[in-house]
């Protein structure tokens, strides 16, 4: 067991009569979405103190493939992040407003476990860094950087995948065989972000 336990915000929608609901969800850690009735929709999301989007705001971006994003300037949001939804995100953000109805609060304690999971360890792309060959050899496995398990792709490294699309290292009770050594890219996957909470309903039917 590996259990890591994430606090995630919960996703609410609003219709902006209510802003100012919307504005507290967010600043008790949640992300609101306002509905307007024309049926178009803003994302009001968290900074942090320097400014920037918060990791969890940031990688719910990334999982839209927005990367842009602006701050409202005034009135009860004024510091908040504001995004328009695009017309081809906003069944995925209504999925995840209904996703998370069943949370009361704007966070929600998820208890996750890698070591039992393995979902984002399907159909994907890792890339091997220069220091993940290094560790390799320095742990007495050079037979990670052989042709079994690792091919190019566009100039880089990555890892091989089978023919169900699964990595090669991942054990049938999805254990990942080298988790001590798993590369740096799979190390740093956000363990509860949309992509992570994504990868376990579509590949394990779990939602978190
Ligand atoms: S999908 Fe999430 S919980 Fe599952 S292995 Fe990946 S990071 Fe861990
Ligand atoms: S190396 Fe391990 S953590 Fe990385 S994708 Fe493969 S099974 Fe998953």
């Amino acid at each position: 067991m590996s259990v890591t336990v994430v606090v995630r915000p919960v996703w609410r929608s609003f219709h902006p009569k209510f802003l100012a609901n919307a504005v507290a969800h967010v600043r008790s850690g949640g992300f609101s979405v306002l509905l307007f009735d024309n049926g178009k929709r803003k994302l009001l999301l968290p900074r942090g103190r320097d400014g920037k989007l918060t990791d969890p705001a940031l990688w719910a971006l990334l999982a839209l493939d927005v990367r842009r994003w602006g701050t409202a300037r005034s009135g009860p949001a004024k510091g908040l992040a504001s995004v328009r939804v695009r017309p081809i995100d906003e069944g995925i953000v209504e999925e995840w407003c209904d996703r998370d109805a069943r949370h009361p609060r704007s966070t929600a304690r998820v208890r996750l476990d890698c070591l039992a999971c393995g979902a984002c360890c399907r159909d994907n792309r890792v890339v091997l860094e220069p220091w993940d060959l290094a560790a390799f050899r320095r742990a007495g496995r050079p037979d990670l950087l052989s042709r079994d398990y690792v091919r190019t792709s566009k100039g880089k490294v990555v890892l091989k995948l089978d023919a169900r699309k699964r990595c090669l290292h991942l054990a049938p009770k999805n254990l990942c065989r080298i988790y001590e050594l798993r590369p740096y890219n799979c190390s740093v996957f956000p363990v509860g972000s949309e992509a992570c909470l994504a990868a376990r309903k579509d590949t394990l039917g779990i939602v978190d």
